[in-house]
């Protein structure tokens, strides 16, 4: 298959450091988005993408065995080295063969088919506010704004095993890919990147007109961006994709789980996300809706890797302490925990202008920084008290 790539990353207009990290080593295309203070989000992104580059050059195994094999490289690295402890990354890659294309996918990053002018959502967001769409708790309009939208339910490297979404499509001449982290779809409407798939004609054009765009939105957050142009597709030869862990049917005439799509699934439809994935994952998905607890459940074990990395200053029992998580709860279950309590009473805090908030928490790039707004807290109180 023939293929123009374009991909760029931009740090944005908001954080001091660029933790996305892509790759472009044919046949594999992949987006990182790295998370986890300091230094370890960049470290996870970018040993996720290396992992992935050399197991790609040595054809070991199928996709998704590689990005579980980056995920145990991630993991291992965040065990041994205290200063990236905690570490994690989305991790959403896309193997492409003659015709076809193959998505692994742990995260919010995002892969996209566009075709004909419709936008077709390969991934699905592995975080609190989609699986509170599949549960009829949130509309999508509702989840685009909602103030945890980035809390990832999944992420690469925080466990010793992950779960990997995997899915499949067809590609024909004049099919686009779109790979991208959650600093684009987090500042475009799905309509406007569509928009912009369909006017800008060349890939590169393309990916530089949503990158800033997404700046011209924002730019809250790191913006990566691939686009993936089909030319030509070799009929019938096949040789470089690696084979899947479920091999799709060999007979043509079958057909594949994208073309039983209805038309109108596109982007046009919004509630129903335009989303194929293989049987075997769909009826696990669709297990795990059915159990509500066990839902919450799974939701929490990924939140809590994710909170563990989250410092803030509080209250407890009326009294100043550190916690870990963030202040918040979401569906009635708290997402912090007490770490340090101390002797402070949180009215003599709240009684200086610069703790008044103190309820709301004070956050904290982590422990350390905790406990040194901590000890502010007391010296400035005890200035105050003269
Ligand atoms: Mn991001």
């Amino acid at each position: 298959m023939r293929t123009r790539i374009a991909a760029v990353t931009d740090i944005g207009h908001v954080r001091d450091q660029n933790e996305d990290r892509y790759l472009v080593a044919e046949p594999v295309v992949a987006v990182a988005d790295g998370m986890g203070g300091h230094l370890g989000g960049e470290v996870a992104a970018q040993l996720a993408v290396e992992t992935l580059e050399r197991l790609t050059q040595r054809r070991e195994g199928s996709l998704a065995d590689r990005v579980r094999e980056a995920n145990r490289a991630v993991w291992e690295r965040s065990r041994s080295d205290p200063t990236v402890a905690g570490m994690g990354t989305t991790l959403t890659a896309v193997e492409l063969g003659e015709g076809r294309a193959r998505v692994a996918h742990v995260g919010d990053s995002r892969a996209y088919r566009f075709r004909d002018g419709e936008l077709l959502r390969l991934t699905e967001d592995h975080t609190v506010v989609h699986r509170m769409v599949l549960e009829g708790q949130l509309t999508e309009e509702q989840a685009e704004l909602h103030p945890y939208r980035n809390i990832l339910t999944r992420v690469l490297g925080v466990e010793p095993a992950v779960d990997v979404d995997e899915a499949e499509v067809d590609l024909r001449p004049g099919d686009r890919l779109l790979l991208c982290s959650d600093g684009l779809t987090g500042m475009l409407p799905e309509r406007r990147i569509l928009q912009v798939l369909a006017e800008e004609t060349d890939p590169r054009s393309a990916a530089d007109r949503l990158v800033a765009e997404a700046n011209a939105a924002g730019g809250v957050d790191n913006i990566t961006v691939i686009v993936v142009d089909v030319v030509e597709v070799v009929e019938g030869g096949d040789r470089r994709m690696a084979p899947a862990d479920d091999p799709p049917p060999a007979s043509p005439s079958r057909p594949t789980a994208l073309d039983v799509r209805p038309p109108t699934a596109g982007i046009g439809r919004r509630r129903g996300p335009a989303l194929r994935l293989p049987p075997g994952t769909v009826r696990r998905a669709a297990v795990r809706l059915g159990v509500a607890a066990a839902v919450v459940t799974l939701a929490l074990v990924g939140l809590r890797l994710y909170l563990d990395a989250q410092w803030f200053v509080g209250v407890s029992d009326g009294r100043v302490a550190v916690f870990r998580g963030i202040p918040a709860e979401v569906a009635g279950f708290e997402l912090h925990r007490v770490v340090v309590e101390t002797e402070i009473p949180a009215t003599e805090a709240r009684s200086l202008a610069l703790y008044r908030n103190l309820d709301e928490g004070i956050t904290a790039a982590d422990r350390a920084e905790a406990e040194a707004i901590v000890a502010q807290i007391r010296a400035d109180l005890a200035r105050e008290g003269g």
